[in-house]
């Protein structure tokens, strides 16, 4: 079974989804991860802007791979975990303006739908249920009040030990949501089969709950 969860930044739906995955015991894929290293290597590879067929032909020498480890996809570049190097927000401005290019986005369908073939999984990101998975078996899309996803946000970046502003926080928030949603690719949008959550007055347990009691309704009432 997939379980698909779409959302903008800091709607809780990555802490949302570990947790839901860990719960019902099955793997986790959070797809931001994979489009931050495609940046992180761009940074790493000073990549100029040079145009589709270029981008292309780079991104089949980058070396990304998303491997199964206790039940969450790792994503390495040249065999190295890229999680501490991609959660700053130099990285969340290149991810998203990188991620609106079609080579970028065809590059990463595969990789995605291959961790969705062996098991069950839960899929995080922003075209999950549109998309990548359009015949998951379940999908979210959770939403949460601009000042609120900011403040999550916030809070993440400083317990991550980075010191920002909450206003350049807002800021960048509002602009990588504006591009996010109002791309031509892919743009950020609940499927129509979607359950839309929410989650400004609920707490990370609460969304949880939640989303497993849903995706519980969901397998019993499908056929097998
Ligand atoms: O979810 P996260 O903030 O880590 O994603 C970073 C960026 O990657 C997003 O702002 C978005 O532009 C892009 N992204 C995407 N499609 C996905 C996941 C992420 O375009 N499925």
């Amino acid at each position: 079974m997939v379980v698909t969860v779409d959302g903008p930044a800091g709607s809780g739906k990555s802490s949302a989804s570990r947790l839901l995955a860990r719960k019902l015991g099955f793997a986790f894929l959070d797809t931001g991860a994979l489009y931050r290293a495609i940046a992180l290597a761009a940074q790493w590879d000073d990549m100029p802007d040079q145009g589709e067929a270029k981008l292309a032909a780079w991104l089949r020498k980058v070396p990304l791979e998303a491997i199964s480890q206790d039940g969450s996809f790792l994503v390495l570049l040249g065999g190295q975990d890229v999680e501490p190097y991609i959660r700053n927000e130099a990285i969340s401005q290149l991810a998203s303006r990188l991620s609106a290019l079609a080579p970028v986005r065809e590059h990463l369908l595969g990789l995605q739908r291959a961790a969705g073939r062996d098991g069950d999984l839960v899929a995080e990101g922003r075209d999950m249920g549109t998309v990548v998975f359009p015949q998951a078996e379940a999908k979210f899309f959770l939403t949460a009040g601009e000042q609120e996803r900011a403040r999550r946000r916030w809070l993440e970046l400083k317990q991550s030990g980075q010191q920002i502003e909450m206003a350049d926080v807002l800021a960048d928030l509002r602009q990588r949501d504006q591009r996010d949603s109002e791309r031509s690719l892919s743009p950020l949008r609940p499927a129509t089969d979607a359950v839309v959550l929410d989650t400004t007055p609920l707490s990370l347990a609460e969304v949880v709950d939640t989303l497993a009691k849903k995706v519980r309704e969901r397998r019993t009432s499908a056929p097998r």
